[in-house]
């Protein structure tokens, strides 16, 4: 299996709630440590292959394909994930304002929150993401169903017994993103 196939099937497979938590912390805080380094040392290029930058980064080869995963979105050309082999060489440039908005869209304060932000985008850029950012969850918001129609995710169960809880921490974080 391919690296990416490989951190798809980890991630769907079946876990418990304790589980589950446990994985996604254990990843989060090292994908944390991956940001902070990549922020903090400006090295906005990805370059090298899934094993070398693995290596780099100190986690392990499944860890850093999450990481790829996660911040394709905010390269200023995303990589064709599925096709990579650990050996893959890799050039990804990173579109700071596209992470830093990705980065609220994921209500991922930790990492919006990071010091680096203050040296790498001024605090009027910053504003201004954040606002497009609300602006966004604005827009969202008004297309939502009503509570007992059905959901716009496609699930077929009613809005209120699928994502308005999901939506309304969204609405949450848009309005304490300062
Ligand atoms: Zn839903």
């Amino acid at each position: 299996m391919k690296p990416y196939e490989i951190w798809k099937s980890i991630t769907q497979r079946e876990m418990t709630q304790d589980q589950y938590n446990a994985f996604w912390k254990e990843y989060l805080d090292k994908e944390t440590a991956i940001y902070k380094e990549i922020l903090e040392n400006e090295a906005l290029t990805l370059k090298g292959s899934i094993s070398s930058l693995s290596e780099t980064f100190k986690v392990e080869e499944t860890t850093f394909t999450g990481f790829l995963d996660g911040i394709n979105s905010s390269l200023k050309h995303p990589l064709a994930l599925e096709s990579l082999e650990t050996d893959t060489p890799i050039e990804g440039e990173i579109d700071l304002e596209a992470l830093y908005y990705n980065m609220h869209d994921a209500k991922a304060k930790w990492l919006y929150n990071l010091n680096a932000w203050e040296t790498l985008l001024s605090k009027e850029t910053r504003k201004s993401i954040k606002n497009d950012f609300r602006q966004s969850v604005m827009i969202k918001k008004e297309d939502r169903p009503g509570r007992n129609d059905p959901c716009h995710c496609g699930s077929s169960k009613k809005y209120k017994k699928c994502c308005l809880a999901k939506d309304e921490a969204a609405d949450r974080a848009a309005e304490t993103a300062d």
